[in-house]
């Protein structure tokens, strides 16, 4: 029995997650179940998987958590609060793989908490690593955690490497990485249309269903941006050797191409419970609930290039992923804050990638060799989009 931490556990990973365990109640044990806010539903789990732990991180809702689970008949489960407590369990010793399917930053501190104890860390959350890239990937190695990604590209791209990649791609043989990408809701939209599609329209995805953020990153194609700085830390790639390539279709994930030109490539249909049970079961494969993939019914599948004008933010993430330092966090903050802005209607479509390169173009870059200096600029990006946008420099 392989005890399981899910950070995130009401998101769409978190719930996928829960869906592919069920499926194996000899193999794996629930052992924390953690969520924001919304302790209703962080309940609910909790009756149906018994955990050791349910922790809610924010800290003022502890004590409804604790009532609310007794309420339910949960007397095994204990009710904790807060971001220590996201750690704790993120790095308990009884704790075999930690699934970090936090959205956005606040996912960084509990993640590298899971590293730094050795977990298996089933990394879904990518703007955790996108903000600390080589201070993740050194814990990684120096604390001997495993990691195995969840992204359906990076998935992907782990699954057509060879076992010894780690070698370097080069020493593997390697040419490139080629990320596909469905370009979102908003692919054929013309581009003048775009300053008007509502919250509703971006989170539309056509082949995926996911949390609102992720959907928005998508539709804006800042979610390919973000993923090609993770390919880079993920497979100590150069972001030459990263390329991303239009797949309406999204069945083939994502593939590796070799000096000799062969390319090899991972379909399946576009369901997370894949890569979820791939990087549950690893190095075994188990069945993760999902039906297979029917190519004639498929048919035909397209690809396009990039389209640099309709989607800024790829360029965006290349340049803060080549400048280095806390650009990527920068970047990342800023999308955090636009896309949040987005969604609450305050903010349009367009304007993210412009707010974006704006105040990132003005920022002063540190060496990303802290974590606290990593939160730092975080912080004051979030507080210079704050102004920004107090400020109506729209
Ligand atoms: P979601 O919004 O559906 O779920 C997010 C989870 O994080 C929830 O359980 C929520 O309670 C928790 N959370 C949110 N803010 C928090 C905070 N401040 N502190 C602690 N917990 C917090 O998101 P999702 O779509 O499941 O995505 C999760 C992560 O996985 C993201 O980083 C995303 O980029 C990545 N990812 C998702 C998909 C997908 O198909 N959904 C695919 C690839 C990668
Ligand atoms: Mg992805």
């Amino acid at each position: 029995m392989k005890n399981i931490v899910i950070l995130g556990s009401t998101g769409s990973i978190g719930v996928s997650t829960l869906d592919v365990i069920a499926r194996h109640p000899n193999r794996y044990s629930v052992f924390a179940l953690t969520a924001n806010s919304r302790v209703a539903e962080l309940v609910a789990q909790c009756k149906v998987f018994q955990p050791k732990f349910a922790v809610i991180a924010d800290a003022s809702q502890g004590d409804a958590l604790r009532t609310a689970l007794l309420q339910a008949g949960c007397e095994a489960t204990q009710a904790l609060a807060g971001v220590d407590a996201l750690c704790m369990v993120a790095a308990h010793t009884e704790a075999h793989s930690v699934m970090a399917a936090i959205v956005g930053a606040a996912g960084l501190a509990p993640t590298l908490a899971a590293a730094k104890a050795g977990k298996t860390v089933l990394l879904a959350n990518k703007e955790a690593l996108v903000m600390s890239g080589a201070l993740f990937m050194d814990a990684v190695a120096k604390h001997g955690a495993n990691l195995l990604p969840i992204d359906s590209e990076h998935n992907a791209v782990f699954q057509s490497l060879p076992a010894d990649y780690k070698k370097g791609l080069a020493a593997v043989g390697v040419e490139k990485i080629i990320l596909t990408a469905s370009g979102g809701p908003f692919r054929n939209m013309a581009l003048h249309d775009l300053v008007n599609v509502t919250p509703d329209q971006a989170c539309a995805h056509p082949n995926w269903v996911m949390g609102r953020k992720i959907s928005v990153d998508s539709a804006t194609m800042m979610n390919k941006g973000l993923e090609v700085i993770e390919a880079r830390w993920l497979f100590a790639a150069d972001l030459a050797q990263i390329e991303v390539v239009i797949h309406p279709q999204s069945t083939i994930h994502s593939m590796v191409q070799y000096r000799d030109g062969s390319v090899i490539a991972q379909l399946g249909n576009p369901d997370m419970r894949t890569p979820i049970a791939y990087a549950l079961g690893y190095p075994e494969r188990i069945e993760a609930g999902v039906p297979m993939l029917d190519l004639v019914k498929i048919g035909r599948l397209d690809f396009q290039p990039m389209d640099a004008a309709r989607f800024p933010c790829v360029r965006l993430a290349y340049e803060a992923s080549a400048r280095g330092g806390t650009a990527p966090t920068i970047l990342n903050a800023l999308n955090e804050v636009a896309v949040e802005r987005f969604l609450a209607g305050k903010l349009a479509f367009t304007q993210i990638p412009l707010m974006i390169e704006s105040i990132l173009s003005k920022s002063a870059i540190a060496d990303a060799d802290s974590i606290d200096t990593i939160l730092a600029a975080d912080a004051q990006a979030r507080r210079n989009a704050g102004t920004y946008l107090a400020e109506g420099i729209l």
